[in-house]
Protein backbone atom coordinates (compact mmCIF):
# COMPACT_ATOMS: atom_id res chain seq x y z
CA UNK A 1 0.00 0.00 0.00
CA UNK A 2 1.20 3.23 -1.41
CA UNK A 3 0.29 6.30 0.95
CA UNK A 4 1.15 9.91 0.13
CA UNK A 5 0.89 12.64 3.33
CA UNK A 6 -0.15 15.48 2.21
CA UNK A 7 -0.07 18.57 4.26
CA UNK A 8 1.48 22.49 5.00
CA UNK A 9 4.83 22.52 7.18
CA UNK A 10 3.61 21.38 10.76
CA UNK A 11 0.52 19.92 9.86
CA UNK A 12 1.66 16.47 11.61
CA UNK A 13 2.83 14.15 8.79
CA UNK A 14 5.92 13.54 10.49
CA UNK A 15 4.11 12.28 14.09
CA UNK A 16 1.64 10.59 11.98
CA UNK A 17 3.73 9.29 9.56
CA UNK A 18 5.36 7.10 12.31
CA UNK A 19 3.02 6.03 14.12
CA UNK A 20 0.85 4.55 10.75
CA UNK A 21 4.01 3.20 9.77
CA UNK A 22 4.32 0.98 13.46
CA UNK A 23 0.57 0.15 12.66
CA UNK A 24 1.17 -1.21 9.37
CA UNK A 25 4.36 -2.67 9.38
CA UNK A 26 5.42 -0.47 6.06
CA UNK A 27 8.32 1.84 5.87
CA UNK A 28 7.95 5.43 6.50
CA UNK A 29 10.18 8.09 4.01
CA UNK A 30 11.05 11.31 4.98
CA UNK A 31 12.40 12.99 2.31
CA UNK A 32 12.87 16.41 4.51
CA UNK A 33 14.69 13.72 7.18
CA UNK A 34 17.06 12.32 4.16
CA UNK A 35 17.43 15.91 2.75
CA UNK A 36 18.95 16.78 6.86
CA UNK A 37 21.12 13.70 6.96
CA UNK A 38 22.34 14.32 3.84
CA UNK A 39 23.37 18.14 5.04
CA UNK A 40 24.60 17.16 7.77
CA UNK A 41 27.05 14.39 5.94
CA UNK A 42 28.30 17.32 3.66
CA UNK A 43 27.66 15.70 0.71
CA UNK A 44 27.26 17.49 -2.96
CA UNK A 45 23.73 17.26 -3.12
CA UNK A 46 23.23 17.79 1.09
CA UNK A 47 25.42 21.38 0.37
CA UNK A 48 22.96 22.11 -2.75
CA UNK A 49 19.99 21.48 -0.80
CA UNK A 50 20.48 23.57 2.03
CA UNK A 51 21.31 26.15 0.27
CA UNK A 52 17.27 25.71 -0.50
CA UNK A 53 16.08 24.69 2.67
CA UNK A 54 17.83 27.55 4.44
CA UNK A 55 15.36 29.94 3.08
CA UNK A 56 12.14 27.77 3.23
CA UNK A 57 12.54 27.43 -0.77
CA UNK A 58 11.90 23.77 -2.47
CA UNK A 59 14.97 22.15 -3.27
CA UNK A 60 14.50 22.00 -7.24
CA UNK A 61 13.03 19.07 -9.05
CA UNK A 62 15.91 17.90 -10.97
CA UNK A 63 17.92 17.16 -7.73
CA UNK A 64 14.65 15.60 -5.66
CA UNK A 65 13.98 13.40 -9.11
CA UNK A 66 17.14 11.30 -8.28
CA UNK A 67 16.22 10.79 -5.10
CA UNK A 68 12.49 9.61 -5.33
CA UNK A 69 14.29 6.87 -7.35
CA UNK A 70 16.63 5.83 -5.06
CA UNK A 71 13.64 5.51 -2.43
CA UNK A 72 11.03 3.81 -4.91
CA UNK A 73 13.55 1.28 -6.14
CA UNK A 74 14.68 0.08 -2.72
CA UNK A 75 13.61 -3.37 -2.24
CA UNK A 76 11.58 -2.44 1.28
CA UNK A 77 9.70 -0.23 -0.66
CA UNK A 78 7.74 -3.04 -2.82
CA UNK A 79 5.35 -3.93 0.11
CA UNK A 80 4.42 0.22 0.50
CA UNK A 81 5.51 3.55 1.81
CA UNK A 82 4.26 5.90 3.82
CA UNK A 83 5.50 9.03 1.82
CA UNK A 84 6.12 12.12 3.97
CA UNK A 85 6.80 15.14 2.29
CA UNK A 86 6.92 14.08 -0.95
CA UNK A 87 5.61 14.66 -3.82
CA UNK A 88 5.67 18.22 -3.12
CA UNK A 89 5.20 19.56 -7.40
CA UNK A 90 2.83 18.20 -9.96
CA UNK A 91 6.52 17.03 -11.61
CA UNK A 92 7.06 15.09 -8.35
CA UNK A 93 3.98 13.49 -8.65
CA UNK A 94 3.87 12.10 -11.75
CA UNK A 95 7.37 10.88 -11.17
CA UNK A 96 6.09 9.21 -8.65
CA UNK A 97 3.47 7.55 -10.87
CA UNK A 98 5.87 6.77 -13.17
CA UNK A 99 7.70 4.91 -10.73
CA UNK A 100 5.47 3.17 -9.38
CA UNK A 101 4.13 1.86 -12.53
CA UNK A 102 6.94 0.38 -13.63
CA UNK A 103 6.60 -2.04 -10.57
CA UNK A 104 3.01 -2.67 -11.23
CA UNK A 105 1.79 -0.35 -7.93
CA UNK A 106 0.23 2.43 -7.61
CA UNK A 107 -0.56 5.84 -4.74
CA UNK A 108 -3.36 4.01 -3.09
CA UNK A 109 -4.31 6.88 -0.75
CA UNK A 110 -3.68 10.67 -0.16
CA UNK A 111 -4.14 11.75 3.29
CA UNK A 112 -4.58 15.55 3.26
CA UNK A 113 -3.56 16.90 6.81
CA UNK A 114 -5.84 19.69 7.35
CA UNK A 115 -5.28 22.02 9.92
CA UNK A 116 -5.64 26.09 10.17
CA UNK A 117 -3.14 28.06 9.34
CA UNK A 118 -3.51 30.04 13.06
CA UNK A 119 -2.55 26.73 14.53
CA UNK A 120 0.47 25.57 13.02
CA UNK A 121 2.17 29.12 13.40
CA UNK A 122 1.44 28.18 16.88
CA UNK A 123 2.64 24.14 16.53
CA UNK A 124 5.84 25.79 14.40
CA UNK A 125 6.70 28.53 16.86
CA UNK A 126 6.97 25.55 19.40
CA UNK A 127 8.88 23.05 17.32
CA UNK A 128 11.66 25.88 16.63
CA UNK A 129 12.10 25.94 20.36
CA UNK A 130 12.70 22.78 20.69
CA UNK A 131 14.41 21.03 17.82
CA UNK A 132 16.30 24.93 16.78
CA UNK A 133 15.12 23.52 12.72
CA UNK A 134 16.49 26.64 10.86
CA UNK A 135 13.84 26.40 8.66
CA UNK A 136 11.03 26.36 11.22
CA UNK A 137 12.57 30.15 12.13
CA UNK A 138 9.83 32.81 11.50
CA UNK A 139 10.76 34.25 8.20
CA UNK A 140 11.68 30.83 6.42
CA UNK A 141 8.30 29.47 7.82
CA UNK A 142 6.16 32.14 6.40
CA UNK A 143 7.72 31.36 2.97
CA UNK A 144 7.51 27.50 3.61
CA UNK A 145 3.58 28.57 4.19
CA UNK A 146 3.33 30.41 0.43
CA UNK A 147 5.92 27.76 -0.99
CA UNK A 148 3.32 25.24 -0.21
CA UNK A 149 0.38 26.86 -1.92
CA UNK A 150 2.05 27.40 -4.92
CA UNK A 151 3.51 24.75 -5.78
CA UNK A 152 2.47 21.90 -3.37
CA UNK A 153 -1.28 22.63 -2.90
CA UNK A 154 -1.95 21.95 -6.87
CA UNK A 155 -1.89 18.37 -5.60
CA UNK A 156 -5.15 18.50 -3.92
CA UNK A 157 -7.03 18.87 -7.43
CA UNK A 158 -4.69 16.50 -8.96
CA UNK A 159 -5.66 13.73 -6.34
CA UNK A 160 -9.01 14.58 -5.72
CA UNK A 161 -9.56 14.22 -9.70
CA UNK A 162 -8.23 10.84 -9.33
CA UNK A 163 -11.18 9.95 -6.38
CA UNK A 164 -7.67 8.90 -3.68
CA UNK A 165 -7.77 12.03 -1.80
CA UNK A 166 -8.82 11.90 1.32
CA UNK A 167 -9.03 14.36 4.19
CA UNK A 168 -7.84 14.16 7.58
CA UNK A 169 -9.52 16.24 10.47
CA UNK A 170 -5.42 17.28 12.04
CA UNK A 171 -6.32 19.24 14.76
CA UNK A 172 -6.64 17.57 18.19
CA UNK A 173 -4.90 15.27 20.44
CA UNK A 174 -2.49 13.06 18.42
CA UNK A 175 -3.89 9.61 19.29
CA UNK A 176 -7.53 10.70 17.54
CA UNK A 177 -5.51 12.05 14.80
CA UNK A 178 -4.04 8.71 14.55
CA UNK A 179 -7.55 6.87 14.62
CA UNK A 180 -8.82 9.18 11.64
CA UNK A 181 -5.56 8.28 9.69
CA UNK A 182 -6.13 4.12 10.65
CA UNK A 183 -9.96 4.42 9.53
CA UNK A 184 -9.09 6.63 6.37
CA UNK A 185 -6.35 3.44 5.30
CA UNK A 186 -8.63 0.54 7.02
CA UNK A 187 -5.58 -0.16 8.93
P1 LIG B 1 10.16 18.92 5.64
O1 LIG B 1 10.95 18.29 6.72
O2 LIG B 1 9.31 17.93 4.88
O3 LIG B 1 9.37 20.11 6.10
O4 LIG B 1 11.22 19.46 4.57
C1 LIG B 1 12.17 20.44 4.91
C2 LIG B 1 12.71 21.11 3.66
O5 LIG B 1 13.34 20.13 2.84
C3 LIG B 1 11.66 21.74 2.76
O6 LIG B 1 11.34 23.06 3.17
C4 LIG B 1 12.39 21.73 1.41
O7 LIG B 1 13.36 22.74 1.35
C5 LIG B 1 13.10 20.40 1.46
N1 LIG B 1 12.27 19.29 0.92
C6 LIG B 1 11.77 18.21 1.60
N2 LIG B 1 11.08 17.40 0.78
C7 LIG B 1 11.13 17.99 -0.45
C8 LIG B 1 10.59 17.66 -1.71
N3 LIG B 1 9.85 16.55 -1.89
N4 LIG B 1 10.84 18.49 -2.75
C9 LIG B 1 11.59 19.60 -2.59
N5 LIG B 1 12.12 19.98 -1.42
C10 LIG B 1 11.90 19.19 -0.36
Amino acid sequence: MHIVLLGPPGSGKGTQGELLAKRTGLIRVATGDLLRAAVEQQTASGLEAKRYMDQGLLVPDDVMLGLLEEILSKPEAARGVIMDGFPRTIAQAEAVDRLLKARGRKVDHVLLFDVPDSELSRRIVGRQSMQGRSDDRREAFAKRLNVYREQTAPLVDFYRRRGILQTVDAVGPVEAIAERVRAEVGA
